[in-house]
């Protein structure tokens, strides 16, 4: 089995995939500014889905970095980073946008948004979820802890064209991807603040292979 060619993430728009386990999933900013919503569930059992919060407890860290693994509401692994070619600034706390949030950001019409996307993109492979989840893994968006140890500094990406994150899957699985239609917050670079187009690619090789992270156990967990 060979490489995929890249497949365009239109900007503003959502693409979902299926990504077998031990391939990986290579998100691509071809502008270098965009932020990517990222969401994955069990391929077997879609009410098992990746965990933001889940995730933070089981790798002790805000964001994360290479080697780390995203676990599922289960404490499953699902998906480990392996490979980042970005500043590796990305984000796990911020929610994705929805229309409320346009629309409590001044919108009266509609806003493309990244949950509806992710919802556009699973029907696009003929799936639906239960309950669609705000949590989402922000790739490339700069969300940064303030000096105080508690604010949250929302800025721009800080990418460059071309750079991209390989996602490893450890379970067959899901990926729904939204390149963020967010244009009144300015999170998509130092410029222009416009949503741009993405990319991404599962690969069955050509990638560095790690093995899943442990969870996280206190220094002191002796029975
Ligand atoms: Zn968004």
């Amino acid at each position: 089995m060979t490489a995929s060619e890249p497949i365009l993430l239109p900007a503003r728009h959502g693409r979902a995939v299926r990504v077998p386990a031990g391939h990986g999933l290579r998100v691509i900013n071809l502008h270098g500014t965009q932020v990517v919503d990222c969401w994955a569930w069990n391929a077997h059992d879609l009410d098992e889905a990746m965990s933001m919060e889940a995730s933070r407890v089981w790798s002790q860290r805000l964001n994360p970095v290479v080697g780390d693994t995203f676990v599922t509401n289960r404490r499953n692994p699902i998906l480990t980073l392996v490979e980042d070619t970005s500043p590796g600034i990305h984000d796990t706390f911020m929610a994705a946008c929805d229309r409320h949030r346009y629309e409590r950001l001044g919108c009266t019409n509609y806003h493309r948004n990244c949950l509806d996307n992710m919802v556009e993109a699973l029907a696009g492979i003929g799936l639906a979820i239960a309950a669609p989840s705000l949590a989402s893994f922000n790739i490339f968006m700069n969300i940064a802890v303030d000096a105080d140890g508690r604010s949250l500094v929302t800025g721009p990406t800080q990418g460059r064209p071309g750079d991209f994150i390989t996602l490893q899957a450890e379970m067959d699985c899901v990926v729904a991807l939204s390149a963020c239609p967010q244009d009144i917050v300015p999170i998509h670079g130092h410029a222009a603040n416009a949503p741009k187009d993405a990319a991404f690619q599962v690969l069955a090789t050509g990638f560095p292979r790690l093995p899943p992270t442990a969870p996280w156990m206190p220094a002191a967990s002796a029975p």
